[in-house]
């Protein structure tokens, strides 16, 4: 298969291509370097009906059978990881060893899926009567997916939506389209046609999906105020959801922590993607017994930092992902800059037109600044002092986000108590980043509902029927 052009989508098991079509830019260099299909109405309603005609089939296909064609959809992603990686650095600008360990790791995680399957209960077995709860799937899934981890949040809905015995319509960022096109050719000879459906288009193609009558269910992740349009937008045919949306996830650093044990997974727990990550640290509260020592840590980390294009060996974090969202952390940092705070850069930002923002630590801010309260989505960290831990824990509560966070002591047993009073769907304590297909992710307040993985995210796509049959 050829990565370098030919992006086409994938309706109905046909590759399709587009009438018109979006640039696509490498945000490392700011040059469009490809184009994708811009998805017509007319093509949309082609893949909802083609989803629609292969659901009857599909969902009396037997799970075993469905399983077994997702875990050969991964077997096939591990065959393209090379090509795809390439092409991911190119389209998303992450470092090319880090791209690649997103393909190995979608290619795990659908495995991972593909082997669960949803519990039937009995509550009565008797001389009556027969009563029985099995699980079955909703219809067409709409699935829109954000720009920061495009593949692996993919096919965290694509394996369960389609083990359950669902269908879909997939559409990536227009921002990053490329590899999830490519993964629907490839999986086109897979799946039977209109199984898996995969379009791309400009800013109105995903209102367009949220209002169209044919979907039984949307599977949203992105920013929170988009989570919300959705909202809207599907309650006008009572459509479920499931919404993974933003964070202002806070770590909360003890004084009992050995600082260099745990600077370099403090540093990457904001960082690594670029600080573009949903669970990324956001907001750091450090005990000021250990501020000191963290925050030279931490800026002797950022000083060190190769930023650069991730297509070329060495880099360790590459640009902002498109112009929309480095324009939007620029803000911030002028915001910051401007209001008389204390900004700690690191390392020099490459020449050129890439989307490149220094790294950079803000030291101390007050807890009403911007860039506490919002969610910076760029390498920014706000670094607060903190003396009591309650009030440290009262701070990292007070956000309209719930996704994760985490708790850093050299005492397990005292931070596992602290993990459990944060007001958060995923909570860590001595680690970071670290999610896990068996295990649900979901978050709380603004953070959207619903659940991604484990048993939880697979019935996400399922709903239970009650058969009671009189004997
Ligand atoms: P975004 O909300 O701008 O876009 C997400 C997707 O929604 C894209 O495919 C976009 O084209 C589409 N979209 C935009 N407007 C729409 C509308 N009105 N109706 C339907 N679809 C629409 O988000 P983004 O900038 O791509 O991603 C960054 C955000 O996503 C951050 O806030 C981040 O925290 C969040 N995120 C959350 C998770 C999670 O699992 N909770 C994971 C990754 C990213």
């Amino acid at each position: 298969m050829d990565f370098d052009g030919n992006f086409v989508m994938t309706i109905d098991g046909r590759p399709v291509p587009g009438t018109t079509m979006i640039d696509v830019v490498n945000p490392a260099t700011g040059q469009r370097f490809a184009t994708a299909p811009d998805c017509t109405r007319e093509q949309l309603d082609e893949a909802v009906a083609a989803a629609k005609r292969s659901f009857a089939a599909w969902r009396s296909t037997s799970i075993a059978e469905r399983q077994a064609m997702v875990a050969k959809a991964a077997d096939i992603l591990l065959d393209h990881a090379g090509d795809m990686a390439r092409l991911f650095t190119r389209e998303q600008g992450r470092p090319i060893d880090a791209a690649r360990q997103e393909i190995e790791g979608a290619a795990a995680w659908m495995k991972a899926v593909a082997a669960m399957e949803p519990p039937v209960h009995i509550s009565e077995d008797s001389e009556t009567q027969f009563i029985e709860t099995r699980y079955v799937p909703l219809g067409v899934v709409c699935a829109i997916a954000p720009w920061n981890f495009p593949v692996n949040l993919a096919m965290w809905k694509v394996a369960p939506a389609l083990v359950a015995g669902n269908t879909m319509v997939l559409k990536p960022s227009p921002y990053t389209p490329l590899c999830t096109l490519k993964i629907g050719q490839l999986l086109a000879d897979i799946f039977p046609p209109g199984v898996f459906n995969v379009i791309s288009g400009g800013d109105a193609l995903g209102p367009m999906m949220t209002a169209h009558p044919g979907f039984a269910k949307i599977s949203f992740t992105g920013s929170t105020a988009t989570g919300k349009r959705v909202m809207q937008s599907a309650a006008s045919d009572l459509k479920r959801l499931t919404l993974e949306l933003g964070g202002n996830d806070a770590a909360i650093v003890l004084p009992d922590v050995d600082l260099d044990a745990i600077a370099q997974t403090i540093f990457m727990g904001s960082f690594f993607n670029s600080a573009q990550i949903c669970v990324a640290t956001k907001r750091l509260y450090v005990h000021e017994d250990v501020y000191d020592g963290l925050r030279d840590r931490l800026a002797a980390i950022a000083a060190a930092v190769k930023l650069g294009d991730g297509a070329e060996q060495g880099t360790m974090l590459g640009p902002i992902q498109n112009k929309r969202q480095y324009d939007r952390v620029m803000a911030l940092l002028d915001d910051a800059r401007s209001s008389g705070l204390t900004l700690i850069e690191g390392a020099a930002v490459p020449d050129g037109g890439g989307y490149f923002v220094p790294i950079t630590i803000v030291d101390n801010p007050p807890e009403d600044a911007r860039v506490v309260q919002e969610e910076a989505f760029g390498p920014i960290l706000p670094m607060m002092k903190f003396t009591d831990i309650d009030d440290a824990v009262e701070r990292a509560n007070a956000s309209e986000y719930g996704l994760a966070g985490s708790i850093w002591s050299g005492d397990t047993a005292k931070a596992t108590k602290i993990a459990r009073q944060l007001e958060t769907g995923t909570v860590w304590v001595n680690q970071i980043l670290n999610l896990r297909p068996d295990t649900p992710f979901a978050g709380r307040k603004g953070s959207g509902f619903g659940t991604e993985n484990g048993m939880d995210g697979l019935l996400e796509y399922m709903t239970p029927q009650a058969l009671y049959v009189a004997k």
